[in-house]
Formats: structure tokens, sequence, C-alpha cells
């Protein structure tokens, strides 16, 4: 079988590799459909410090494919069912994982494709508890950005920030994948979505999209116009995952009690924080990574109910270097994705 491998830092390769033995107890064996691109591929393809790992990698961390055998003491699946997988490999039995806090295992195996071998391969054996039916009607291009993508997204907003009906949020980087996913969560809720975008077709399409007010951060300093736009209460919650060039500016957004959530640091990781503002602003600030099983099985029922990914550019599995490229260049509008 075909699987895209990281081999060194920046170099990806497309190579012959056995296929898996049949699953083994407690696991389904699942044929890979599509994989969706997301900023931590960008940083697994650069090469991380921190990230302890052996290449070469398996890249490819969203995914979904459809189940191809079953293995012994498995139920609810049959061969032939759309699939999505849960993107990190937790331990099911810690207090976390028995909890529902998938993403708080407290002895994760690590993230697929950027600690542990990942989808970006034809099969792949996976235990069926991180595995989650595809509601009918779903296509498979659009049930891939599912597990990461919305599923963060929608971790992010209702359970961290519990963003509510009639709230304002500021979501950074519109056109992102996640931010296109923002705006369209948070609208379907009722609320009221400022977004900022880097060029005026990108604004243009956010506003498609149903953002209520786009900035463009190239020629306006994006917390000036939210305090216009809110006339100068703030927002309610901030978006955040640009990270240094932003964050500053997202806390002056922010109305007092505002919620912040950051889910990461695209133009890096290090900022300054000023204590008096915070607490006398009594501003809250969550960090956010990953997300439950029942935030993907939300996200499907969304899209089952209508929801649509916005997606920028669908690649071959042998062009997925050129999708990572299009990610990094910051020209792209929604998410990437690498159908076999
Ligand atoms: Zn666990």
């Amino acid at each position: 079988m075909r699987a895209l491998t990281l081999v060194a830092d920046r170099k990806l390769s497309l190579v012959d590799a056995p296929e898996p033995a049949a699953p083994a107890a407690g696991e389904v064996q699942i044929r890979v459909r599509a994989v969706a691109l997301n900023h931590i591929d960008v940083w697994g393809f650069r090469g991380m410090a921190f990230a302890k790992r052996k290449l070469p990698l398996v890249v490819g961390a969203e995914a979904a494919g459809e189940i191809a055998a079953i293995g012994p003491q498995v139920e609810g699946f049959a061969e032939g069912d759309p699939v999505v997988m849960y993107g990190a490999l937790t331990c099911g039995t810690c207090p976390a994982c028995r909890e529902g806090r998938d993403n708080l295992c407290e002895n994760v195996g690590g993230v697929m494709g950027f600690h542990v071998d990942g989808f970006a391969r034809e099969v792949v054996n996976l235990p069926a508890r991180l595995v989650v039916p595809v509601p009918a009607g779903i296509a498979l291009r659009d049930a891939a950005c599912a597990p990461i993508a919305y599923a963060t997204v929608e971790h992010m907003l209702f359970d961290n920030a519990r963003l509510t009906a009639g709230e304002t949020v500021l979501v950074h980087a519109g056109g992102s994948g996640i931010g296109t996913a923002a705006i369209q969560l948070a609208k379907s809720l009722g609320c009221t979505v400022i977004t900022t975008v880097g060029d005026e077709e990108k604004g243009l399409k956010a506003k498609a999209l149903g953002a209520d007010h786009v900035i463009n951060y190239r020629n306006d300093r994006f917390e000036h116009v939210v305090r216009k736009l809110t006339a100068k209460k703030g927002v309610d919650v901030v978006f955040e995952h640009v990270g240094a060039d932003t964050f500053s500016g997202s806390l002056l957004s922010l109305k007092r009690g505002g919620r912040l959530v950051t889910c990461g640091a695209t133009s890096g990781p290090t900022v300054t924080l000023n204590l008096m503002q915070l607490f006398q602003q009594q501003y809250r600030i969550f960090g956010s990574f990953g997300a439950s099983l029942r935030n993907i099985r939300d996200a499907l029922g969304k899209m089952a109910a209508g929801l649509k990914p916005v997606i920028d550019t669908e690649v071959a599995l042998s062009d997925f270097g050129r999708g990572l490229e299009r990610l990094e260049s910051r020209r792209v509008f929604g998410k990437v994705i690498v159908t076999f």
C-alpha cells in the first residue's frame, strides 16, 4: 500500500509500505479516503524541537475512510461503513478518558501524524473506540474536516468559551480552516461575528459565509475597529490562534469579563501579558488543544443537518506537499483535503 512518510524535516516521500495485519481484538481496519490538513501538519513538516518522534513517520492527523475489516470483540460497525478517526492515541482507561475528556488523557500515546504514524496511508488499523461513524449523506471529504477542525472549534467555542446566542465573537484569520469553521458555528448559534482577513477577496468570502463585519488587518488595527464596532465595549469572546502578532490586540478587543480561547500560535508562541489588565478587566483565558469524541459526533451531527465545510483545495496523495505549501502560504480559504 502507499504511505506518505516524512523522512526528514521538510522532506516527504510516498513509499510502498506493507499492508497491516488483520485487525486485532477491539480494532477495526479502515480504508482511508480523505485526509484533511491542519496547521499541526505544517509544524510537523517543518520539524519541531519539542516533538518527540522517530522518522520516517506517516503524516496525516485528520481523516475519513470506510471500514474494511472488523476485529474480534468489536460491535456496531459493518464493512463499508463511513467513519472518521480520532487524531490521538488516547488510553481509553484513565479518569479523563472515562469521563469523555479525551483530549486530557493522562497516558496519551501521541498525536497521529505528528508523534506517531498518521493517516496518509491507504489502510490503517485503529482501536474501534477511536473511530466515529459518519451519518448518512455526508461526503467523506467533508467528514474528514470533523475530527480536528470542526471538533476543535466546537470544543473552543462551546466547552471552553461557553459562547451563547446573541453574543459577539471576534474570529481571527477567518479564511483559515478553523476560522471558517468558527464563523459558521458561531453564526449558526445566532452570534454576531467579527473576523479578520489579510486581503479583500477573503473578506468577500468571509461575508458570504456569514461574517457580520470583516477587518482587513493589513489596512487597519483590528482592535481599533473592534472597539468602534462594539461602541467601545469590546466583544464577549475572542477566538485566537494567531498568537504573537495578535494576542495583545485580542485582549484589548475583549469587554470586561470577556473570554479569550486559543488553540494556536501560527505567528509565534511568545507574548507579553499585562497582569493589571488581566485581573482588572477580569478576563478569562482558555488554552484549548484537540477535542473530545463527543465534539466530533456533534460536528458530524451539524454536517448531517446541513453544515458544509469550506474546502479550498483538493489534492491527490502524491501532491500532499503542494497542499501543505498552500496552507503555509496563507492564501488558503477553508480546508485543504488530500483524497485517495
Ligand atoms: Zn486516557
